[in-house]
């Protein structure tokens, strides 16, 4: 479904985005992920290519909060590779702190890596985008975008940034055949979720329609098809993968 597209991935070391990266290779796309650490890229490198040894893949670890090192590293790929079709948004922290708990910086913090770095990653594809007469853009955002989540406010805030920026850059940026849209996992298993003792995770599931939590591959199936051809005509969208726990 994504032959020989290139594809960037931020956050693409574990969880959500190691099932994207993942995906995109096993659908014949050229994949470039992003993780914050030497040493997560070369264990995610060293996973994947020890699944498939002749997937092109490879990886970096710019500081996402830097503009001009994002910049500088995305600039490096469409130098290297030609084009960049597929840019995804994934890297992304969460929170659970009271309001009246919060330190100095800490709101700020979830915000620059959740909001302000896709703006970073988007400013420099878009122009390559442009060039090259179309791509797509992909985030993250989270089911928590719709109803707001008690405590760890500057998650909920950010998410619903990244809503707005999706379907914000969706309508300026369609004239240039440039698709943008967004995928909303609800609790999804990655390391953190996992590691949840049953007896939090039981009264959970109760709650979710589909009565189980979403797997990492539930979310990438939902990237693949948004990243190909059969969403030619689906832009500015926000796609709930949540078992309708959002309702
Ligand atoms: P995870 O913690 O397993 O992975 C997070 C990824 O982001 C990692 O690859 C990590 O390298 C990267 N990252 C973290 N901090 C970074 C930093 N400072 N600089 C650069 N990269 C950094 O998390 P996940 O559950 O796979 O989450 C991925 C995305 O999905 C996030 O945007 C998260 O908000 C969203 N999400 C997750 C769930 C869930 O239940 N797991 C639900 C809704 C939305």
């Amino acid at each position: 479904m994504l032959k020989d597209k290139v594809a960037v991935v931020t956050g693409g070391t574990r969880g959500i985005g190691y099932a994207i990266v993942k995906k995109y290779l096993e659908n014949g796309a050229k994949v470039i992920l992003f993780g914050s650490r030497p040493e997560t890229v070369e264990k995610a490198l060293s996973s994947l290519k020890s699944e498939n040894p002749s997937w092109p893949v490879e990886g970096f670890h710019p500081n996402l909060s830097d503009a001009k090192e994002v910049a500088k590293t995305i600039e490096g790929i469409k130098e290297k590779y030609g084009r960049i079709d597929i840019l995804v948004n994934n890297a992304g922290i969460s929170d659970s702190t009271k309001a009246d708990a919060y330190e100095d910086g800490q709101f700020e913090k979830v915000m620059d890596l959740n909001v302000n770095a896709i703006f970073h990653a988007v400013q420099p594809a878009v122009k390559i985008m442009k060039e090259q007469g179309g791509g797509c853009i992909l985030n993250t955002s989270s089911m928590v975008s719709i109803s707001g989540q008690p405590g760890g406010v500057a998650y909920p805030a950010s998410k619903f940034a990244v809503n707005g920026l999706t379907l914000s850059l969706a309508r300026e940026l369609g004239p240039s055949n440039i698709r943008v849209n967004a995928v909303a996992p609800g609790i999804t298993k990655t390391d953190m979720v996992a590691a949840l003792p049953d007896e939090m995770i039981q009264p959970l599931i109760k709650t979710i329609p589909l009565r189980r939590v979403g797997e990492p591959e539930d979310v990438a199936n939902a990237f693949l098809f948004l990243a190909s051809d059969m969403a030619s005509y689906v832009t500015g969208e926000i796609l709930s993968v949540d078992g309708a726990a959002r309702a």
